[in-house]
């Protein structure tokens, strides 16, 4: 009689979920795509979604975090080089998202669309999120630079080649002899982050002061992202006031720059991603605009990369709620799949319909924010920006805890992917203006901006005029925000959100779809997943496919 082996192969353990498309299996994000931008960006999509959802793409990006950058701060001999170094897969990644025109999109390709990038970026999430630092900063960072110092006739002119292509070129050369550029950001220093009036880096004319001048810098950064970027967008505060400067890696004539590496974070997650501390012992940096205006463009850059932590949470969670689906329809208990016990379909189910909610709303702000949009889109735009990141970076940490639930054990072991997901939500909700200063940039908009409360009377009350969830949700929050209080800006975001994300179902979405949000996320308060829910096997059916 053969004794039983020691280590069978398992009985009711569901294999990981490799090798699908990303794309193809997102039912919503194909038809948000399709309502905001028509059908012509489908392909392009599908066969993205096909290259990124390879067994091979998911262990590049457990790979690149397993092994995390390392700082080399001196060479044999001792002399300073302020290296880092990255594993191979990290690489790879940054290939395939510059490939994928993350880090410039439209403002290089007049062919391509926000709505388009907002897509590829949700997609390139589910399977590494560090490498959307490198791309977010410089796709920020680009329209500015365009302006301003890589004008057409300005300085820098020799370098918009390079920052618009689709090339990743890590190498140590100026930026005039690189094929492909990315460009950081540093604002937050030891004593002042939300609070970047309080920096004290110090910018000292080089000779002549003004815009597109040489300065140099001497002080420090708390947090400085990417430090093997070819060049940061930095605030120091030069004698006409706090202001922006282009601070580049390497200078033109081949020697590194005045930046010294001290420390790379050690952090919670975002761990294949460099962030490090540095020091400007007298770094040679350009004006970019002028003297005292440093607060503003940084504010620029900020409305790109707050949108790109909702998409980047967006895009994380849409990965954990396959898994968890997947994994709920093949796991038996009591007798039958989990997905199949009612309590078990509810969570599910409102899981999926956040995501539902969750991706009309973006890819309709994906519309609003391109630079061609009516104003009133615009205003609109403005106060969903900063909403949309709250609440989505918010929601996305107990979304994915709650996807680690449905696998049991397995979910909480690092094989399943789900600890690293859960590792990344935090750092989209506290970095580019964490929670508050999101929801003070609300008020700030309602209060100061004249077109915002204009452009939201016109968009919610033809629609609530004809709903009976809608009208009583939209006179809420009209009261709300006639006399807008910061301590209720938190409440106030929450509700913009979900009366925003209920009009663009109602007027472009899945009819189901769009009653299952306005009962769940109108009619009555969320609390967990799970709670309240209707329709849950069209939402269980449209979120992944029974493959
Ligand atoms: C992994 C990582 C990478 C980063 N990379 C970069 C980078 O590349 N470049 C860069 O410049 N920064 C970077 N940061 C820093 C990040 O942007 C800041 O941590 C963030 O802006 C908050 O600033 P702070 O840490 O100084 O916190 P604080 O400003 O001290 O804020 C602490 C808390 O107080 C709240 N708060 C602040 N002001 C108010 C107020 N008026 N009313 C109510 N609440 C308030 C905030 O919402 C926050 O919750 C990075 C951070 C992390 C974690």
């Amino acid at each position: 009689m053969p004794h039983p082996v020691s280590n069978p192969d398992p009985l009711n353990q569901p294999a990981q979920l490799d090798d699908y498309n990303l794309f193809l299996s997102d039912l919503p994000l194909q038809q948000s795509v399709a309502n905001e931008a028509g059908t012509g960006m489908l392909t392009p999509l599908n066969h993205l979604g096909a290259e990124l959802g390879t067994a091979g793409c998911f262990a590049l990006g457990r790979k690149a975090n397993l092994h995390p950058p390392q700082l080399r701060r001196y060479d044999a001999g001792g002399r300073r080089i302020d290296h880092v170094e990255f594993d191979p897969s990290w690489h790879a990644l940054m290939q395939l998202a510059t490939a994928s025109r993350l880090h410039n999109g439209a403002w290089g390709d007049a062919d391509d669309s926000g709505i388009a990038r907002a897509a590829r970026f949700i997609l390139h999430a589910q399977v590494e999120a560090g490498t959307l630092c490198p791309v977010t900063m410089t796709y920020g960072a680009v329209p500015v630079l365009q302006r301003t110092l890589l004008a057409a006739g300005a300085p820098l002119a020799s370098w918009q080649a390079a920052l618009l292509s689709g090339q990743y070129d890590p190498s140590d050369l100026p930026a005039s002899r690189k094929a492909g550029l990315l460009i950081g950001m540093g604002m937050t220093e030891k004593q002042g982050g939300s609070d970047v009036r309080a920096n004290t880096t110090l910018a000292v004319a080089d000779g002549q002061a003004g815009p597109d001048q040489a300065y140099r810098l001497h002080g420090h950064k708390w947090f400085f992202s990417v430090p093997q970027s070819d060049a940061h967008l930095v605030l120091a505060q030069a004698s006409g006031g706090l202001s922006c400067f282009l601070l580049p890696r390497i200078l033109p004539d081949g020697s590194r720059n005045a930046i010294r590496l001290e420390r790379l974070k050690d952090k919670l997650g975002n761990r294949s991603n460099a962030s490090s501390e540095v020091e400007f012992d007298g770094a040679l940096a350009w004006l970019v605009g002028e003297e005292g205006k440093g607060g503003r463009t940084i504010l620029e850059m900020g409305g790109h990369t707050r949108f790109d932590c909702a998409l980047g949470s967006a895009g994380l969670m849409r990965r954990a709620l396959s898994i968890a689906i997947y994994h709920a329809r093949r796991r038996y208990a009591f007798g039958k799949p989990l997905v199949a016990h009612p309590i078990m379909t509810n969570v599910l189910a409102d899981m999926a319909l956040e995501l539902e909610g969750i991706t009309a709303l973006l890819l309709r702000l994906a519309r609003w924010r391109e630079p061609a949009a009516p104003e009133r889109e615009q205003a609109l735009a403005r106060v969903l920006t900063p909403a949309a990141k709250y609440l989505v970076c918010k929601r996305g940490a107990a979304f994915v805890a709650e996807a680690m639930e449905v696998l049991g054990g397995n979910g909480y072991i690092e094989e399943s992917d789900l600890p690293r997901l859960y590792r990344e939500m935090p750092v989209n909700a506290i970095w580019e203006g964490s929670g508050n200063i999101m929801a003070l940039d609300l008020l700030r908009a309602l209060e100061k901006e004249p077109a915002v409360p204009a452009a939201l009377q016109a968009f919610f009350a033809p629609l609530a005029s004809s709903h009976s969830l809608l009208r009583p949700a939209w006179a809420e929050l009209r009261t709300l925000i006639a006399h807008p209080q910061e301590a209720q800006m938190r409440e106030v975001a929450e509700r913009l959100v979900y009366l925003t994300a209920a009009a663009v179902l109602l007027e472009s979405g899945d009819s189901t779809v769009a009653d299952a949000w306005c009962r769940g996320r109108l009619q009555t308060r969320f609390s967990q997943f799970g709670a309240n829910i209707w329709h849950a096997d069209t939402l269980l059916r449209r979120a992944l496919p029974d493959f």
